[in-house]
């Protein structure tokens, strides 16, 4: 079928959508061993979409072994690099010719608008997966300035079985950043995607099966945090454990990690990320147009969101009104319409999380600008409007806590030291735009910010090419870029005398 252009086409594409809610170990789609399931409700119009395994102990216990035993086995870990990437490169094109299918599944799931799941998310992760497959035939390892009668080799070595815990919000994009590099360096995967979102990583299982990933190399266990994240978390024969989610979850894998095999443990975390805006902006408009998107964008979950609006005095009224009339373009609308750039948010109980902040902003008080209800609630489904506050102080709860929806905090300043401050006065370090003509404070600014993502004059810039990832408790280690290859590596130093 070519690609649906309208609503209708694509609610019935959806009406004839097979969902696979099963595990996939050992090549094969299968139960949970407990054979207990949950149900997987789609956040447009609150419908149970399948049933979903809930994996636990013995399955993670089953997977692990799989990935160990085709680790050891060698038939992905010893292949040659080119074998890697031309299966990375299969894989990534598998999931473009499955672009319309995949992107349906992420817009049911977790209510993004389907034109950004098959722009933005599908596209963006079989980039993932191209890219790293590209990159590994062409790194070489090194050998130590020796002496003569010496030779120092120094190697990098795939790690062997990494768990790759992953959140809601970018479902099947979050997944193949890990998967990318963790395959392309021989690794076996064991994938847990989020029980708020676990389709996608179901379905490309079978793909990368097909792309010709040998069985047991890649096993995904959907399934509780507490339950078989947890486990995979705790388990002996896990060597690298890489995470993308909330602080909280990553600092209690960091304990599981201590507690059982030292596994590395790799966080991409929160953030509460700055924007900020100076009286010498070049271009008011663009900043505005940058600032609405930063909050509305896949309905403010996401990491990088500039929730903290930073805004100098002289500009703040102009600036906050050109941002009002651009978020009436942001308005939720139905995801299956390919016009909505808003959908719904990932289920209630995030809707209530959001709620509860704007509750929160009003007792505090902070200045409602515009938005603050939920929306389209007779649809059944989760929708809130895109909400701004000003008069924010950063101490607030709406200010200094990650919320995950649409909800900007407009914070007033003078002078650049007074930004930074403000701006590094957050546990998190994900990222931070910063918009002025200066030249010399443009830098002097995105020096001083303890973030690992700075972006000048833009917001949310970047590409495979670039490390993501934060400083502080956004995390540690990096997504994307050569950078990445380091979590599913161990190096190795050879010493031979000759
Ligand atoms: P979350 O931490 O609640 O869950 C993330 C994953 O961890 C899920 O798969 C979940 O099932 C699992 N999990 C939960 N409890 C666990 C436990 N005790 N042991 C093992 N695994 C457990 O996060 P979320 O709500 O899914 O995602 C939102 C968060 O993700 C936000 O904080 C956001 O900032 C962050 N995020 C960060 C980045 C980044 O790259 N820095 C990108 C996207 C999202
Ligand atoms: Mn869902």
């Amino acid at each position: 079928m070519s690609t649906p252009k309208t609503r209708s086409e694509w609610e019935s594409l959806a009406a004839n959508l097979t969902i696979n809610g099963q595990a996939f170990i050992d090549g094969e789609y299968r139960a949970a061993l407990s054979a207990e399931t949950f149900a997987c409700v789609s956040p447009i119009d609150g419908r149970v979409l399948t049933q979903v395994a809930s994996c636990d102990l013995p399955d993670a216990n089953l997977a692990v072994a799989n990935g160990r035993r085709a680790f050891d086995s060698g038939v992905w870990s010893q292949q040659s690099p080119v074998k890697r990437k031309q299966v990375m490169i299969r894989f990534a094109e598998l999931l473009e010719e499955h672009s319309d299918e995949l992107a349906l599944l992420e817009t049911l799931d977790m209510g993004k608008p389907i034109r950004f799941a098959k722009s933005v998310d599908v596209a963006g992760a079989a980039r993932a997966l191209r890219w790293s497959g590209e990159a590994i035939d062409k790194i070489y390892d090194e050998l130590a300035p020796t002496a003569h009668n010496e030779i120092g080799m120094i190697t990098r070595e795939p790690v062997g079985v990494v768990a790759a815990i992953v959140p809601w919000n970018f479902p099947l994009l979050m997944a193949c950043w890990k998967l990318g590099p963790a395959l392309a360096t021989g690794n076996s995967v064991v994938l847990k995607p989020s029980e708020k979102s676990p389709l996608t990583a179901i379905r490309i299982a079978q793909l990368a099966l097909d792309a010709g990933i040998p069985k047991g190399v890649l096993n995904v266990l959907p399934g509780f945090g507490h339950t078989v994240g947890k486990a995979l978390a705790l388990h002996m024969d896990v060597d690298t454990l890489v995470f993308t989610g909330s602080t909280k979850i990553a600092k209690q894998l960091m304990i599981y990690a201590g507690e059982s095999n030292m596994k590395r443990v790799w966080l991409e975390a929160g953030g509460k990320s700055p924007n900020i805006v100076f009286n010498d902006a070049p271009d008011l408009k663009a900043a505005a147009v940058a600032a609405a998107e930063a909050i509305a964008f896949n309905q403010g979950e996401v990491c990088t969101a500039g929730s903290r609006l930073l805004v100098e005095s002289g500009v703040k009224d102009e600036l906050i009104a050109l941002i009002g009339a651009e978020l009436a373009a942001w308005q939720p609308g139905h995801p299956l319409d390919p016009d909505t750039v808003s959908g719904a948010v990932v289920d209630r109980q995030q809707l209530d999380t959001i709620l509860s902040y704007i509750k929160a902003g009003k007792e505090a008080g902070a200045t409602l600008v515009c938005g603050g209800e939920q929306v389209h609630a007779e649809s059944g489904g989760v929708y809130v409007e895109p909400t701004v506050f000003m008069n924010v102080h950063n101490q607030m709860k709406i200010a200094s806590e990650e919320i995950f929806g649409p909800v900007l905090s407009v914070i007033e300043f003078n002078g650049m030291e007074e930004a930074i401050a403000i701006a590094n006065d957050t546990i998190y370090g994900l990222a931070a735009g910063v918009w002025t003509s200066d030249i010399s404070k443009a830098h002097k600014t995105a020096k001083a910010l303890r973030t690992g993502m700075v972006w000048i004059n833009h917001y949310d810039g970047g590409d495979m090419t670039a490390p993501f990832g934060g400083y502080k408790q956004s995390g540690n280690g990096r997504d994307k870029s050569l950078h990445s290859f380091d979590k599913y590596t161990e190096i190795k130093a050879t010493w031979i005398a000759l």
